[in-house]
C-alpha cells in the first residue's frame, strides 16, 4: 500500500489553503496520507489539520518563524526518515520553493514542481503532469519508483479536502539546528488581495481601457462582494498591484464564480483561472478565445454591462 507524506504549509500560525488541496492530491493516490504540521504550536492546528483523507497527523514543534526555510528543511528531512513515504507532497508556493530543491538534493529525491495531475499504479512509478511551453503542452514526468518523489502541487488545482476527518495524532521530536534566518518584518504589497481565498472574482483585462475605468469595476466588484482580479497588461500598466494578477505568472484561482471583463483568453491567463467552477465572459469580440472556456458568455461592451451591474447592486 502506498504512503504519502504531505508537508502542511503554515503561515502565521494558520494552515494555508494549499494544504487541504495537497491532501486531496495525496488521497487520490490511495493508501495512507500522513499530514506533517511543523510550527511553533502545532497542537493548535490539529482540528484544522483533521481533514477527510488524512490517516495520521505528525506534529513537529519548531521554535523559529513559519518562514524559516532552514528549519523547514531540517524538519522535512526528519519527517521523510520517520514516515518513510512513497511520495512527499507540498504546495508549489514561495514558501516550499525556499526548501524543496534543497530537500531533494539532501535526500536524493526526484523533484517535480508545479504539478497539475498525479497518478500512481499500485506497483508502478508515480507520474506527475506539468504544463510546459506556457501551457501549450502537458508533460508527464515519471519518478523513479525505487525512492520517494517530491511533488509540489499547483495551488487551486485540486479541491480542498473537507474538515471532519479522524486521523491519529502523534508528535515527532526533531532536534532542529539553530537557524541562521531572522524574519525581520513582513511587508505586504499595498492594495494586497488574496485571490486564492475569493469565492467570486470580477477580473478586468485590457478592454477596460483606463485606470479610471478600473476604479469603476473595483467599486462594482466590492458591491457584489467580489474580489478584483486582472490580466497582466493591467498590472504592467501600473493600474493594479501585482497581487491582483491572475495567470501563469500571477495567482492561480479557483473561485465559485469568475467573471472576465475584456479579457481575450491568452494561455498565460487561462493557466490561472480555467479551474474556476463557473466562468462568465464579457467581451465585444465574439471570437475571443476565452469564450471557448465560458459557461456563460455575453458579446457586449463591458462598460455597458458594468453600468447595468451598478444599477442592480
Ligand atoms: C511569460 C509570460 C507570462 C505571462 N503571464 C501572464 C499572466 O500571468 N496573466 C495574464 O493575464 N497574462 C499573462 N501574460 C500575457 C498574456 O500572454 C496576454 O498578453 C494577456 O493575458 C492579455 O491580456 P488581456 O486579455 O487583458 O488583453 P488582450 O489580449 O489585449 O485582450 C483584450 C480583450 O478585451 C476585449 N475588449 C476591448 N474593449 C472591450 C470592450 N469595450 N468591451 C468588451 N470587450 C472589450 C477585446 O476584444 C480583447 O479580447 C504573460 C505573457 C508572457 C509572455
Amino acid at each position: 500500500m502506498t504512503r504519502s507524506l504531505v508537508l502542511a504549509e503554515v503561515i502565521d500560525g494558520v494552515l494555508a489553503p494549499v494544504t487541504a488541496q495537497a491532501v486531496t492530491a495525496a488521497a487520490s493516490l490511495g493508501g495512507d496520507v500522513v499530514l506533517a504540521v511543523v510550527t511553533q504550536e502545532p497542537h493548535d492546528l490539529i482540528e484544522a489539520a483533521s481533514l477527510v483523507g488524512v490517516t495520521e497527523i505528525v506534529t513537529v514543534a519548531a521554535p523559529g518563524s513559519d518562514r524559516d526555510h532552514e528549519q523547514a528543511l531540517a524538519a522535512a528531512a526528519a519527517l521523510v526518515a520517520d514516515v518513510d513515504p512513497d511520495q512527499v507532497l507540498a504546495g508549489f508556493t514561495i514558501r516550499s520553493s525556499a526548501y524543496a530543491a534543497a530537500l531533494g538534493h539532501l535526500l536524493d529525491l526526484g523533484v517535480v514542481t508545479d504539478a497539475i495531475a498525479l497518478r500512481r499504479d499500485e506497483s508502478g512509478p508515480l507520474i506527475a503532469t506539468r504544463s510546459v511551453y506556457d501551457g501549450r503542452v502537458h508533460a508527464e514526468v515519471e519518478l523513479d519508483a525505487s525512492r520517494p518523489g517530491l511533488v509540489l502541487v499547483r495551488p487551486s488545482t485540486w479541491e480542498a479536502a473537507e474538515p471532519g476527518g479522524s486521523p491519529t495524532v502523534r508528535s515527532l521530536a526533531v532536534d532542529l539546528p539553530e537557524s541562521r534566518v531572522r524574519s525581520v518584518e513582513l511587508v505586504r504589497p499595498s492594495g494586497d488581495v488574496d485571490l486564492t481565498r475569493a469565492d467570486v472574482i470580477f477580473s478586468v483585462g485590457r478592454g477596460v481601457g483606463s485606470q479610471e475605468n478600473v476604479a469603476v469595476f473595483a467599486e462594482v466588484a466590492a458591491k457584489f462582494g467580489a474580489a478584483l482580479g486582472s490580466s497582466r497588461p493591467i498590472v504592467d500598466a501600473g493600474w493594479l498591484p501585482a497581487s491582483h494578477q491572475v495567470g501563469q505568472t500571477g495567482t492561480t484561482v479557483k473561485p465559485r464564480l469568475y467573471v472576465a471583463f475584456g479579457i481575450s483568453g491568452a494561455l498565460h491567463h487561462l493557466a490561472g483561472m480555467q479551474n474556476s467552477q463557473t466562468i462568465v465572459v464579457v467581451n465585444s469580440d465574439k471570437n475571443a478565445p476565452l469564450f471557448g472556456h465560458a459557461d456563460v458568455g455575453a458579446v457586449e461592451d463591458i462598460h455597458d454591462v458594468v453600468e447595468q451591474l451598478n444599477l442592480l447592486a
